[in-house]
């Protein structure tokens, strides 16, 4: 497509005239017009192309515009746009049905939303009436949306506005050995000392009024820290000795993204209930859901399930999920996000961080990596402080606009950029990105100290 820069400024006219962005300032933000996007490429009115390094919301697993997709939506909008929850509809049990194949265990029940957050707040729903318990634990290093009950379990500071109405969320730490809230030398050390943390919240909330514990995997927007090993087994035996619902949020970390179809597959664990959200269908059409083990499903086979959504397994979204999940097999996109992280990404990393006094630990699998920038790396101090903004958050800004002056997309929270590309990425790609990255850290390594 040809430049257009006239086009691109009445597509940003329109849009500051009537459209209100999320998490923002509105007279402060500068929205760039997006003229179209393919596979890990999208690109704006300028003439200029970016290498999409964050999937967007981390949400593309499958790349722009994939045919397949595509062509399921079209055929599905033909056929039948819209239905509601109440009917059985062919592409609805068939989204189900791949879905519960995939997921751990006896997960085998699929509440359909139409995002992680809807998926957050009805996978605490049911926990809370499974148990008849009200308290709900989750980490300060977390996101889980933005809704009401989703906003307070998360931990980041976007929850803060909205504490207001967080009755019966308690936050703890999860571990974290570079940041190590426990002081922990080695990964063996963190998972005990969290593992024990987590007990004594138990103990002193009282294990009578917790219905749930809700983790990430491995948690996403707050840096992609890998468990260490035994801690996510841990948790899942604490929460047996304490008929404490599991549930583990798989929104970001699902469908591909680590390299298997679901991050907890690496760990060997199975929750009660599972939310997923974002690469189920790469965000062709909203949707999201929970997968339910069978005993809780049991609970309401009798009792009714006080929940539900206009919207619940759209027949459009559903056709996109099983396009999206029958593409991912047959193409070998899960292989292909595991092979990618082996053999060029994390590799391209390690060497990036050798050479860049900026980054003090890089740390992922599959297309789900983090680079923690740093002023110093002895004493990890981050390039930015907790929550800057404006003047204090120059240098992660400075690095931002280096990528993208090189043609990459970047994902930036805090003082980290993280490497999440399509898990369709081609070798060839993963390279340039890494190349333009490379060069942008540049940026970054002119504040350390
Ligand atoms: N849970 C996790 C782990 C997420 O990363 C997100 C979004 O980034 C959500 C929940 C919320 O999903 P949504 O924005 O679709 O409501």
């Amino acid at each position: 497509t040809q430049p257009d820069p006239a086009a691109g400024a009445a597509v940003k006219a329109a849009d500051r005239a009537h459209v209100f962005h999320s998490w923002s300032a509105q007279g402060l933000i500068d929205p760039l017009p997006i003229a179209g996007a393919e596979g890990s490429y999208m690109w704006d009115y300028e003439g200029n192309r970016y290498l999409d390094f964050s999937s967007q919301l981390v949400n593309t697993n499958i790349g722009h515009q994939h045919p397949k997709v595509v062509a399921a939506i079209q055929e599905q909008a033909g056929k039948l746009c819209t239905l509601a929850p109440g009917f059985a509809v062919d592409v609805r049990s068939e989204a189900a049905r791949l879905i519960a194949e995939r997921t751990p265990g006896d997960l085998d029940k699929i509440f359909f939303t139409n995002g992680g957050a809807e998926a957050v707040e009805n996978a605490v729903r049911m926990a809370r009436l499974h148990t008849g318990r009200s308290k709900v634990l989750s980490t300060y290093r977390s996101y889980h949306g933005a809704t009401a009950a989703a906003i307070n379990l998360t931990g980041d500071p976007r929850r803060w506005a909205s504490d207001t109405a967080s009755a019966g969320v308690v936050h703890f730490w999860g571990p974290f050995l570079y940041r190590s809230p426990f002081h922990a030398e080695n990964e063996h050390q963190e998972c005990e000392r969290a593992l024990r943390h987590l007990e004594d919240t138990i103990a002193f909330e009282g294990p009578q009024s917790i219905a749930a514990i809700i983790l990430e995997t491995i948690p996403g927007t707050a840096g992609i820290m890998v468990p260490p090993p035994g801690y996510l087994a841990g948790v899942r035996e604490i929460c047996d000795r304490y008929g404490i619902v599991f549930i583990l949020d798989e929104v970001m970390a699902g469908f591909g993204r680590t390299g298997r179809w679901f991050a907890a597959d690496h760990f060997d664990v199975t929750p009660d209930l599972m939310t997923f959200a974002k690469g189920v269908n790469s965000g062709y059409v909203p949707l999201g859901g929970v997968a339910i083990s069978a005993e809780i499903a049991a609970t309401f086979d009798k009792r009714p399930y006080p929940g539900g959504l206009t919207y619940s397994g759209h027949p459009l979204a559903c056709a996109s999920a099983v396009a999206t999940i029958n593409a991912m097999a047959e193409e070998r996109i899960v292989e292909n996000a595991a092979e990618i992280g082996e053999k060029i990404i994390g590799p391209a990393l390690q060497d990036i961080a050798e050479r860049h006094p900026s980054v003090g630990e890089v740390r992922g699998m599959g297309v789900f990596w983090a680079l923690e920038l740093v002023r110093n790396r002895e004493t990890h101090e981050p390039l930015v402080p907790y929550n800057a903004s404006g003047a204090d958050n120059a240098p992660m800004a400075e690095f931002a606009a280096a990528c993208k002056e090189r043609g990459l997309w970047p994902f930036v929270n805090m003082n980290r950029t993280h490497v999440v590309p399509p898990c369709t990425v081609t070798e060839t790609e993963a390279k340039e990105g890494l190349a333009a990255l490379d060069e942008a850290l540049t940026a970054a390594d002119a504040h350390t100290v």
